[in-house]
């Protein structure tokens, strides 16, 4: 469960682990979704009155385009996630680090996805490269200049 009830957090520390499926209605159109699902595992605590702390990780597969040369492909990601919760609206309004206790019925759960979403629209595509060492298109004839030289290229070294 990734939406936890804030009253079982203030009863003991809770060690969370959950799954975030690409289905999950958090996600709005034209995000860039992961592959099936999310794996979250993390720890929240309370960390002062009405404040709550999320420590964990996340890790998935992003479907995107390679930053450099632009090919569709499947990369995984691995991120080391702290957030923090207020119960206060007006600290989560000041502060785009703070997230608001806003899931459930009633409001009384803090629920983890929202601020997982933003992290991971944030994050991934930084991550995506098709190798570490590709070299992207060719700034004149845009060809793909890891499957050699392009004739542009030819012709300056002639
Ligand atoms: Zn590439
Ligand atoms: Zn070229």
């Amino acid at each position: 469960m990734l939406s936890i009830p804030v009253r079982t957090v203030l009863a003991g520390a809770v060690q969370v682990k959950g799954s975030f499926g690409a289905d999950d209605t958090t996600w709005q159109d034209g995000d860039g979704v992961p592959v099936g699902a999310i794996a979250v595992t993390g720890r929240l605590s309370v960390a002062g009155t009405g404040r709550y702390y999320f420590s964990g990780q996340f890790s998935g597969s992003a479907r995107g385009e390679c930053r450099r040369c632009l090919i569709e492909m499947e990369t995984p990601v691995h991120l080391e996630s702290q957030l923090l919760f207020a119960e206060d609206p007006a600290e989560s309004d000041d502060d785009p680090d703070v997230y608001p206790v806003s899931g459930g019925k009633r409001g009384d759960e803090i629920d983890l996805r929202p601020a997982l979403r933003e992290q991971w629209l944030l994050e991934v595509p930084a991550f995506v490269l098709c190798r570490p060492d590709c070299k992207g298109l060719c700034l004149t004839c845009g060809a793909n200049m890891n499957q050699g030289a392009c004739s542009c290229t030819r012709k300056t070294e002639e």
